[in-house]
């Protein structure tokens, strides 16, 4: 699918920048980059844009309190948190400022609290404070027994990981962008000015590449001569507990760190739901994304420590994510100006809280390395459709639903998505190309049925074969989809 007007081979002048990957971290940059007035392509071997790691993760809008002081990552993810934060407000990105409580379960962890609160404060995160046992179990009642004390992260936030890469790229494609999606690149021909990126569904001509491809980006920096790092997917399963359990704590509740991972949390989630995982399991697999009995097991022995009420809630679903994990803990962001080329690889853990300090930084290397960019001040974001649950959504939006009644009926009841949302996000600038992509656009079969009472419907209204209302005009008319 091109999207929009992507000529691919047929284009007489090559892009300036072909972006490899459209998870949160490739339309980051897409984005970056168009704003400045560099001709940019924007390549996906998915049929939409996020359906990577990106989709499947904790979707926490990290502080980055706990990075190594110093590190790339340390740097860019407390950079690209506050601009995302600003972003995501000015964007109708769903985030909630929730704070988090790093807690101790016993003397070995308690003892590691000084040291956490000190990084903290090398990391730029000055309002880390101790938190006694009292105020701890005055603030979550429902902990586990045996919590020793804890820190609380108050700046730590909960986002929606489905509208930021869609934001992104809707921004992208706004000024300029062009997207090819379903088009998987199998090979590079390097050439003295230009890049020649062979895919599925042509050649790309452009003059640098830049490499977000997350779990693949070693398969695509082997193409462009390199062999620096390989990818070591790290599997991290989660469950979904129903919106009936959210009561049950007011911050994201997080275990002490070990030195190979975040380990198990308990977070509310921006859809009103509660997340608990992930596991770090190291697999061999880049497509095994599928959940085990072993790791569910894990997640409820963690979950009834935690929180016990929590494990006798109903499940809405389950889910694994793949970490794009590499020998090296920092991320791999590296801009070579004698091959133009931008790697930008393990991004493992919080690409998406850092993706637009990822997106700056790599805009500023290259433009060191001599790609101009225009310098001019960035746009306002698009707006994008409201899918959280702190905020008003278009069925209780009297005033809204008075002016179309369409976004008074309602089709997903479990999560209250009207006709007039669907009917959006199908003449939106960047549609779904499947129900899973209507779902990461409306939360349509997202709820406790996982549309077992509303799949019938929401399929019709995506074939257009239901009781469909007149066309609504898209949120953006500069940008149309060209059929693939
Ligand atoms: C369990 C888990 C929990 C996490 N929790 C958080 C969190 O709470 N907060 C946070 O900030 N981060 C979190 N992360 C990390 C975050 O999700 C990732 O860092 C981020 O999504 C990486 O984005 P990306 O764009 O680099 O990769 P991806 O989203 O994987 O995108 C890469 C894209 O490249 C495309 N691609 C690959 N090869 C090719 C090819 N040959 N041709 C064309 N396209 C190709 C793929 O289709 C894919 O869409 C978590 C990750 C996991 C797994």
């Amino acid at each position: 699918m091109n999207v929009p007007g992507s000529r691919g081979a047929r284009d007489s002048h090559p892009a300036d920048v072909a972006i490899i990957g459209a998870g949160v971290v490739g339309t980051a940059i897409a984005r970056t980059l168009a704003c400045q007035d560099v001709s940019c392509v924007l390549i996906d071997a998915a049929n939409d844009v996020g359906t990577g790691t990106t989709k499947a993760n904790t979707a926490i809008l990290h502080t980055g309190f706990d990075t190594v002081p110093g590190s790339l990552e340390s740097r860019l993810l407390r950079r690209g948190s506050a601009l995302l934060r600003d972003y995501a407000q000015r964007a109708g990105i769903p985030v909630e400022r929730t704070g988090a409580l790093l807690i101790a379960w016993n003397a070995e962890q308690t003892a590691e609290l000084p040291a956490i609160a000190g990084k903290a404060n090398r990391n730029g995160c000055t309002d880390v404070r101790p938190v006694g046992t009292d105020e701890l179990y005055r603030r979550e009642p429902h902990l586990g027994p045996g919590a020793l004390g804890a820190l609380e992260i108050p700046g730590e936030s909960i986002i929606c990981p489905w509208t930021t890469p869609l934001a992104y790229a809707t921004q992208a494609l706004a000024v300029g962008a062009r997207l090819r999606l379903r088009c998987r690149v199998t090979g590079i021909r390097t050439g003295d000015t230009e890049h020649q990126v062979v895919t599925s569904t042509g050649v790309v001509r452009c003059r640098w590449v830049v490499n977000a491809a997350g779990l693949y980006s070693d398969v695509i920096d082997r193409m462009l001569g390199g062999d620096g790092f390989t990818i070591q997917p790290r599997r991290g399963e989660l469950i979904v507990y129903d919106k009936l359990a959210r009561p049950l704590l007011g911050s994201i509740l997080l275990p002490v760190p070990t030195a190979r991972t975040k380990g198990v949390l308990v977070a509310p989630t921006v859809y009103g739901n509660v997340l608990l995982g992930p596991t770090a399991e190291d697999v061999a697999d880049r497509e095994e994304r599928a959940t085990t009995g072993a790791g569910l097991t894990l997640l409820l022995e963690a979950g009834r420590r935690i929180l016990p009420g929590l494990v006798t809630e109903e499940v809405t679903a389950s889910y694994a994510g793949l970490r794009a994990a590499t020998a090296d803990r920092d991320y791999q962001i590296r801009v070579d100006r004698a091959r133009r080329y931008a790697c930008v690889a393990g991004i493992r853990s919080t690409g998406l809280s850092a993706s637009l300090g990822i997106a700056e930084y790599v805009a500023g290397e290259l433009a060191e390395a001599g790609l101009r960019l225009a310098g001019k001040p960035e746009p306002d974001p698009p707006v994008m459709p409201y899918i959280g649950q702190a905020g008003t959504r278009p069925y209780a939006d009297a005033a809204r639903i008075a002016a179309d009644p369409e976004y008074g009926r309602i089709v997903c009841h479990c999560e209250r998505v009207t006709r007039g949302e669907i009917m959006d996000a199908l003449a939106s600038p960047l549609p779904p190309a499947d129900l899973d992509g209507l779902r990461r656009r409306t939360r349509v079969l997202n709820g406790r049925c996982q549309g077992f009472y509303c799949a019938a419907t929401v399929a019709a209204l995506f074939a257009g074969t239901g009781p469909v209302p007149a066309p609504r005009s898209p949120t953006q008319a500069s940008v149309t989809a060209e059929p693939a």
